[in-house]
């Protein structure tokens, strides 16, 4: 195993990871990328899972997940000898298969494992003529790979990995069936690794005996904000939103900006009114089709659209490096998508910041926010000058973190201010 992938020196950047008993080939792959020390998760997980362990991890998008598994899971990899996969990770998304297969590649191009990904939105004939040539690691979404193996293209029996990606997005998304089919039918795996961004009640359940004595990793306690991130709160109407975020994306720069919002329709609505205005804009959600949803992303990525109006379907799992900042048009109604949502900026060590609008409708839900983090949102200190709209609202800048309960907080108009002379 240690000789897989050519004889490049490994380069003396990948130090860090010596350590940690990962292959030659491997570390070779961990230069390429040009990762320096390993992150939390990753020192955590690469030796458990190298030992052949059971991992729970719990652990957000951003935190170097992906690799934690993949980099010691791909060392002593098996090959397949047909269409039957060795290592198989199951993930919510089609983004996230995508940006999975993204770091498999170079790590396969080191080991010589061959791999395929099969996400639904696209032709079956390519996948099952992979299929039929025999990959050693599988990247899928649920739908499709159970597709495949109704359709007798995929064999899961003889897979020793099982990685099942941002479980509790995949409860969320009501894959719980598709994924036990899936699970059943991995019934010679030898080690299962389980990634979610909180181990909630919810996984522990649902997933927990799938796993047989796992090593838990906790590097993301549920609630935990990324510390990169300075997240601010701005009071606007409703009705002043829009108009608001106008200004804000003139004076704060229209590039590489995610601005989130609830629900499909909003997203389509939002991204034409900004279009309206001259910003270069595209929306992102689950509506749209396979290729829509790549190609908005392709083109955020490589700069043509500035300013990507998402729903939470971006939210969780998708890694796009260099975001300048997230806008949260409305206050998430659950506390945890919030967490995902600034997620998206502040990544690998850069410092980034957030804004989130609250209308005074939503003063309940930026308190749950508070609470779930621990920390009290402060006032967007460049405020200065923005319309805010009519009769403006304020949260209390006096308060603090709410205490008590976990109880779903109840609309309360009571606790804010309305700002003086509006
Ligand atoms: P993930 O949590 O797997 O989505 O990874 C988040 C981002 O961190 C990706 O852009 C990775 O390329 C990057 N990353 C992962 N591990 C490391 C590392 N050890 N050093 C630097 N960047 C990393």
């Amino acid at each position: 195993m240690g000789n897989e992938g050519g004889s490049r020196q490994v380069s003396p950047r990948a130090t860090g990871f010596e350590s940690l008993g990962l292959s030659d080939a491997v570390l070779r792959a961990v230069a390429d990328m040009g990762y320096e020390e390993p992150t939390p998760v990753q020192a955590q997980a690469i030796p458990a899972v190298l030992a052949g362990r059971d991992v729970m991890a719990a652990a957000q998008t951003g935190t170097g997940k992906t690799a934690a598994f993949l980099l010691p899971a791909l060392c002593g990899l098996g090959r397949a000898t047909s269409a039957a996969p060795r290592m198989l990770v199951v993930t919510p998304t089609r983004e996230l298969a995508q940006q999975i297969a993204d770091v498999a590649g170079v790590v396969c191009a080191r080991t010589r494992h061959r791999f395929a990904c099969v996400v639904g939105g696209v032709g079956y004939e390519p996948q099952k003529a992979a299929l039929a040539q025999g990959v050693d690691l599988l990247v899928a979404t649920p739908g499709r790979l159970l597709d495949l193996m109704d359709q007798g293209a995929c064999d899961l029996g003889r897979v020793d990995v099982l990685v099942l990606d941002e479980a509790d997005r995949m409860l969320d998304m009501g894959f719980l069936p598709s994924v036990r089919k899936i699970v059943d039918a991995c019934d010679r795996r030898s080690q299962t690794l389980l990634f979610s961004a909180t181990l909630s009640g919810d996984v522990l359940d649902n997933m927990g005996s799938l796993m047989t004595d796992p090593v838990s990793v906790e590097v993301a306690p549920k609630g935990t904000t990324a510390d990169t991130v300075d997240q601010y709160v701005l009071g606007v109407a409703a009705e002043a939103k829009k108009r608001v975020l106008t200004e804000v994306l003139r004076r704060e720069g229209a590039d590489r900006v995610i601005v989130f919002v609830r629900g499909k329709h909003r997203a389509d609505h939002l991204s034409r009114v900004l279009q309206k205005k001259g910003f270069s804009s595209a929306p992102i959600h689950g509506d749209r089709s396979q290729n829509q949803r790549a190609r908005a992303l392709a083109r955020f990525l490589s700069g043509e659209v500035g300013v990507l109006v998402a729903t939470d379907v971006l939210s969780r799992g998708i890694d796009i490096p260099e975001v300048s900042y997230v806008v949260n048009m409305d206050v998430p109604h659950e506390p945890e998508d919030y967490v995902h949502r600034i997620g998206r900026t502040g990544r690998a060590g850069v410092r980034g910041w957030s804004l989130t609008f609250c209308s005074e409708d939503e003063y309940a839900d930026l308190r749950a926010i508070e609470r779930l983090t621990g920390s009290v949102m402060p006032a967007f200190p460049r405020e200065e000058g923005l319309d805010t709209g009519e009769d403006g609202f304020a949260p209390d800048q006096n308060r603090e973190v709410p205490t008590g309960t976990q109880r779903k907080a109840r609309r309360s108009r009571s606790r804010g201010r309305r700002r003086a002379g509006r």
